[in-house]
């Protein structure tokens, strides 16, 4: 394996393999809500669910779709000269909107210039046939992924997080999504209150037997304003040290298997939003940590995968 001098596979190695050059993804509020939160099925959202729907570092809502996207690449090409973007719509639930809705920010996204793809964070009770079929028509003109929050395969974690669906929905979404040759990145969170390494290593082990193209590995982070900062303090809720973390990191790593694009391997909390852990404000800290200890281990991602999971 030659991840450039990574023991796991990264999304930068896998875009910048596809397009020659390091693709730079664009955080945008495409403007949707979430029926966890607009009442369908919820009007608390998930425990852990920012103000911002999960997207504290996306563009200015206020702002037309087209200017977020402007603004962002003003801001981001003094830091890096690239001429590929992918815009991904990051707050609230991407797909919870007509088809006719979706398919006018999707395509306003993609004329922008040097948008070479596109991202689509989402519920998976909100793809149906025709937003697959639709998600598709993209598929087939340009780099689309994804993603499915699913957070954790366990039932009694999921009701503690209010995600407002069974797994089977997680199932039946992946399939229709793969039916159509989609690219699909699972998130799942890592450290929820009742949840083993044991268990947690089981959500890894299960969402890489679906054939996902990439994961997101988050750290539970608690930020204010949410739930789950009540439920922390009223509960004196334990979490992880970045000792046990970065183990319980590569413990995962080692039973992905090779082809999966791991995407985020820490929490992204807003410094001026999280309450804890202090630690995972230090990401680069944190992944050189990870890249040591895998090192250390002599170790790599698929080191533990078994093929027959697959
Ligand atoms: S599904 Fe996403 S946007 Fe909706 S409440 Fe949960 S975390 Fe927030």
């Amino acid at each position: 394996m030659d991840w450039n001098c990574k023991n796991y596979h990264t999304l930068d190695f896998e875009l910048k393999k596809y397009f020659g050059e390091k693709a730079i993804k664009l955080s945008i509020n495409g403007g949707f809500t979430c029926p966890n939160r607009d009442g369908s099925i919820n009007t608390c959202g998930c425990i852990f669910c920012s103000e911002k729907g999960s997207g504290d570092f996306a563009g200015n809502v206020d702002n037309s779709i087209n200017n977020q996207i402007n603004e962002q690449i003003k801001f981001l090409s003094n830091k890096w000269k690239s001429n590929t973007y992918i815009a991904y719509f990051q707050s609230f639930t991407n797909t919870y909107d007509s088809v006719i809705n979706l398919e006018k920010k999707y395509t306003q996204a993609l004329n922008c210039p040097n948008i070479k793809g596109l991202a689509i964070a989402t519920r998976p009770d909100c793809i149906n046939e025709n937003i697959a079929k639709l998600l598709s028509s993209y598929n087939d003109r340009t780099y689309l992924w994804v993603e499915l929050g699913l957070q954790t395969i366990h039932k009694n974690s999921s009701d503690f997080i209010r995600r407002g669906y069974d797994l089977d929905v997680f199932n039946n979404a992946i399939s229709m999504l793969k039916k159509y040759n989609i690219r699909v990145v699972v998130h799942l969170i890592l450290g929820l209150p009742n949840e083993s390494n044991h268990d947690i290593l089981e959500s890894v082990q299960y969402v890489c037997t679906k054939g996902i193209w990439g994961i997101k590995l988050h750290l539970l982070h608690v930020l204010k304003n949410t739930d789950l900062a009540n439920y922390y303090y009223e509960n004196n809720m334990k979490l992880y040290t970045q000792e046990e973390y970065i183990n319980l990191v590569c413990d995962c790593i080692e039973i992905m298997p090779q082809d999966v694009v791991i995407h985020r391997l820490t929490g992204d909390g807003k410094r001026s939003e999280l309450i804890a852990p202090e630690w995972s404000l230090h990401k680069l800290k944190v992944l050189s940590a990870i890249d040591i200890e895998l090192r250390k281990r002599n170790s790599y991602q698929g080191l533990k995968f078994n093929q027959e999971q697959k």
